[in-house]
């Protein structure tokens, strides 16, 4: 399949420039996302799922923007990440993307002073990309505002789970929109995970 094919506006696939074709992840993903279906990817790293998730996310924004249902103060995508390394990682991806799309990201972990990530949350973002503690820490600050989130990524769910965060994240999902769409992205698929995406996914999530 070609870019050309995903029928993605210029901006939006900018991001794509150096590509020559959408990675197969991308290709499965991008039809049942834009189509608001949740999606679960049993993918690892380096396969392109960055922007598997992340172009169809960009493409959230623009079109909660279109439709007037964002007041543009509160972030409307969430992107949940175990590591601090790999939540920023997913996060330069997204502010360089979402610079050529007018989409603004921002990345909130532990182990560094709230203060900047507090300002950014009060000039207004459109995608949140954070690890469970600091996120939940945010929260009952009063500074994150998590109600207009309908467009949710758990990624690299198994490894979330792993470390323990599982209180974290049903307690930052219950958060969101109950109307939102989830994507998952784990590279194994046991129990805890399974549960997990029946708990807060539609019964019949897309699996690739
Ligand atoms: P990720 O799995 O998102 O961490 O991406 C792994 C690497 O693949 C990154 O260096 C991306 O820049 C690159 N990449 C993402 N999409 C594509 C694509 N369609 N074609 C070639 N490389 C890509």
């Amino acid at each position: 399949k070609s870019f050309a094919e995903s029928k993605l506006p210029d901006d939006v696939l900018e991001c794509c420039r150096n590509f020559s074709k959408p990675s197969p992840i991308q290709s499965h993903a991008w039809p049942f996302l834009l189509d608001r279906r949740d999606f679960i990817g049993i993918a690892a790293t380096g396969s392109g799922k960055t922007l598997a998730f992340g172009v169809p996310a960009m493409m959230h924004v623009l079109s909660k923007r279109k439709s007037k249902t964002s007041k543009g103060v509160n972030p409307l995508c969430l992107v949940l990440s175990p590591t601090r390394e790999l939540a920023q990682q997913i996060s330069d991806v997204l502010c360089e993307a979402g610079k050529h799309c007018g989409v603004k990201s921002v990345c909130l972990y532990g182990g560094t002073s709230k203060g900047p990530q507090i300002s950014s949350l009060k000039s207004g973002v459109d995608i949140v990309i954070g690890t469970p503690g600091r996120l939940k820490d945010l929260i009952e600050m009063g500074v994150c505002c998590l109600t207009e989130v309908s467009f949710v990524v758990l990624d690299e769910a198994d490894r979330m789970l792993d470390m323990g965060f599982e209180p974290e994240v049903r307690s930052i999902l219950s958060q969101t929109c109950p109307a939102r769409q989830m994507v998952m992205f784990s590279a194994t698929w046991p129990l805890p995970v399974h549960q997990l995406a029946q708990e807060f996914m539609d019964p019949n999530p897309v699996k690739v």
